[in-house]
């Protein structure tokens, strides 16, 4: 069959500040994610470079974090779920939102657009404040709008990135 209607891209970020007894360091638990992701539905089409940062919250471990672009047919809640299986499967513990984690798996853009349940936000709340997030997204997908600012990955990054003006309206020119 050919189609030619593209299937729908995700922006998944990925994120680990702990060792894994099989996999190793934050990094290697980085790279074995990606390939249990990737199945007969979730198609990678571009992971950006690891980076390291600082913790957030009240672990003091640094994290490995990077962005990776798939494609697939799946909803957004059954990416949610096929996340959340993978996170698992690699040992996650429930209710330790910020602390220690093998694997952290969140959807941070969908082509789709905007999504909100109660499970389930989409672009992630975050997204627009995190320099972990948005670095590696701007090297696999600067020009990708968020849907809701209507900025481009680019935009939210520089700004993030950028010292604030001392004169607001400065923005404007
Ligand atoms: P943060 O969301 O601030 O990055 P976290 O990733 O540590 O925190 P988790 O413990 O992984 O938080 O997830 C908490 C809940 O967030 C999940 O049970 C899920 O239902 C919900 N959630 C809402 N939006 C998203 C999203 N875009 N991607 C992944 N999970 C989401
Ligand atoms: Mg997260
Ligand atoms: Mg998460």
């Amino acid at each position: 069959m050919t189609s030619a209607t593209p299937l729908p891209l995700y922006a998944i970020g990925l994120g680990s500040n702990r060792r894994h007894a099989r996999f190793g360091d934050p990094r290697q638990v980085l790279l074995a994610a990606l390939d249990a992701l990737e199945s007969d539905d979730i198609e990678p089409v571009d992971v950006s470079p690891i980076i390291a940062s600082e913790p957030i919250g009240p672990s003091r471990r640094r994290y490995a974090n990077a962005v990776a672009l798939v494609a697939s047919p799946l909803t957004p809640p059954e990416m949610l779920a096929r996340l959340q299986a993978v996170e698992a499967e690699f040992g996650r513990r429930i209710g330790q939102r910020w602390g220690a984690r093998t694997l952290d798996l969140d959807i941070l853009l969908w082509s789709g657009g905007a999504w909100s349940d109660a499970e389930l936000t989409i672009p992630h709340a975050e997204l627009a404040g995190r320099a972990f997030v948005l670095g590696p997204l701007r090297a696999i997908a600067p020009d990708w709008r968020h849907p809701l600012s209507a900025r481009t990955i680019r935009q939210l990054a520089a700004r993030l990135i950028r010292p604030k003006p001392v004169d607001r309206n400065a923005e404007a020119h």
